[in-house]
């Protein structure tokens, strides 16, 4: 990556578009006619292009992948371990310029960045390989009317992944690392809004020793390169992350061909806050769980642009007004401010479609008669003169809203969200229960009886309780209703992209 002229940023993607899938992914590269411009968010302007890829290049990397799969798959799962640890350990050593480039990419503040996106896209390198020689040394077998029965699990074959645009690099290594692992090769789809992390990772393929046609990333839009590789017949397994509309257009483009998915899609997360919660912990982790990705005073920041964001908060009646004043004050405190700044709490928003729609929903909210507390059109958001341009907004707090409303149901995906009283357990369990959606839910209360019962009833694949976004990577991830089908996780990423067969022998 080198710096053009005017500070812009101009990315070897612009003259070298294709990475990795032949022999050697530094030499052998498809020239490219179409590209895709990509826009800083916080200046909106240019600022690299990303190859406009279609079914040709689709087709190219199946070729590359079904020609790796018999020498990779044939590895011991040690030997793909190693390969897994070194590639962890380059990522590692290019942490700060995968940040930079990750900051730049999407809009998200450098903290976020360097303490989140990269050592997290390293930690999956590192946990799959570990997790695999735990799975890969299960072995289930019984005796049973005369015969010895046992099963054996094997890589599926060519894995699709395609991920989204606001946890680029960490989402798609989340996806790459275990599929590898387990022996299959990979055609891996960044979002085209956010290539370039992905495109730094192609570089360091070939030191950690991954072999050619292995791992194959595709850069460009759902529409061509994306649906080109769901609908290939020798891709049998798609792993999706994105929203939902998307993933129904990826089920009917499986169908005909019976393809294995595995979708994560987005939420409307409930918070619910129980007058005996410690609001001196329940405060600050319910503004960061609400405005996440782009920011954080803690240092661990992300703006709402999380699908485990919270977006609806449930407070008891009797600490309302409480509740209300010290969040509205807390949320305050958060500074927007250019990406690159390491004391800005939130950075630029994805695109200006994206900011747009967000402020759409606000506007619809005020069109209804909700008050909009804090934010959009209420707090002045100041800015360095040059990034004028760039997709920012302030964190903005709703209430007066009903539940029926667009805010209180649709996947805003922004740094808005709706604050409501309530006034029973059981009242606010349907109430949280009322969306589509069923991804990750919050409660907060010091009753552990309650938080037992609550957990129980919510409908959702993830409840935190008293915490937030703490992750046990063994443990299952994934949403009930529309935010997904399937989970991810160490078992169930194994299972996921591996196939088990029941051998019998007769004695
Ligand atoms: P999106 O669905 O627009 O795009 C996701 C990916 O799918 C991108 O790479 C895109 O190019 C590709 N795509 C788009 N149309 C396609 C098509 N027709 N065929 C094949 N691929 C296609 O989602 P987005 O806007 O990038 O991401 C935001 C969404 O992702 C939100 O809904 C969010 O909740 C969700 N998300 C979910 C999780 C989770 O773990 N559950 C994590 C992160 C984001």
């Amino acid at each position: 990556m080198s710096r053009g002229k005017a500070g812009v940023f101009s990315l070897w993607l612009e003259q070298r578009p294709f990475w990795c899938w032949k022999t050697s992914w530094v030499e052998n590269f498809l020239p490219c006619n179409s590209y895709i411009d990509s826009y800083d968010p916080s200046t909106g302007e240019v600022y690299c292009r990303v190859p406009d890829s279609g079914k040709e290049e689709v087709e190219a990397a199946v070729e590359a992948a079904r020609a790796a799969f018999p020498g990779w798959s044939a590895r011991s799962p040690q030997e793909r371990s190693q390969v897994l640890h070194r590639l962890a350990d380059l990522l590692e050593q290019s942490l700060e310029e995968l940040a930079q480039a990750e900051s730049k990419d999407q809009g998200k503040t450098i903290t976020l960045a360097r303490t989140m996106d990269i050592p997290r896209s390293v930690q999956n390198f590192r946990f799959f390989a570990s997790s695999i020689l735990h799975h890969t040394s299960e072995c289930t077998q019984m005796d049973h009317v005369g015969c010895l029965h046992y099963t054996v699990r094997a890589p599926v074959g060519i894995a699709g992944l395609i991920s989204p645009w606001n946890l680029p690099l960490y989402l798609l290594t989340w996806k790459i690392a275990p599929a590898i692992a387990a022996g299959n090769t990979v055609i891996a789809k960044p979002s085209e809004l956010t290539s370039v992390t992905a495109w730094m990772m192609c570089k360091l393929l070939e030191k950690a020793g991954v072999p050619p046609g292995v791992v194959n990333i595709v850069f460009g839009t759902g529409p061509r390169v994306g649906e080109a590789l769901v609908s290939h017949p020798e891709v049998p397994l798609i792993s999706f992350t994105g929203s939902q509309p998307t993933a129904e257009r990826i089920t009917q483009l499986s169908a005909p061909h019976c393809k294995r998915l595995s979708l994560e899609l987005g939420g409307k997360n409930p918070a619910i806050i129980f007058e005996d919660a410690n609001l001196e912990e329940c405060i600050p982790t319910t503004v960061r769980s609400s405005f996440a990705n782009q920011a954080c005073p803690l240092g661990f920041g992300l703006l709402g642009e999380i699908c485990l964001c919270t977006s609806r908060i449930f407070v008891q009646k009797s600490i309302y007004s409480e509740f209300l004043k010290r969040f509205l004050e807390a949320t305050r405190l958060w500074k927007v401010g250019i990406p690159s700044d390491p004391s800005a709490s939130m950075g630029a928003l994805i695109s200006k479609a994206h900011l747009e729609k967000v402020r759409s929903y606000i506007k619809k909210a005020r069109a209804e008669g909700a008050q909009i507390l804090c934010g959009e059109g209420v707090d002045k958001l100041s800015l360095p003169p040059r990034n004028q341009g760039g997709y920012f907004m302030l964190p903005t707090v709703i209430t007066d809203i009903k539940d029926e409303s667009c805010c209180m149901k649709e996947e805003i995906f922004g740094p808005v969200t709706c604050v409501v009283p309530f006034d029973s357990e059981e009242e606010v369990i349907k109430r949280a229960n009322s969306v589509k959606y069923g991804l990750a839910a919050t409660v907060w209360s010091s009753n552990v009886g309650r938080i037992h019962r609550v957990a129980k009833k919510l409908q959702s694949g993830l409840v935190w309780t008293n915490c937030w976004l703490i992750r046990e990577l063994n443990l299952p991830f994934g949403g009930m209703k529309s935010s997904g089908v399937g989970r991810e996780g160490a078992k169930d990423s194994y299972e996921f992209f591996t196939e088990v067969k029941t051998i019998t022998i007769k004695h």
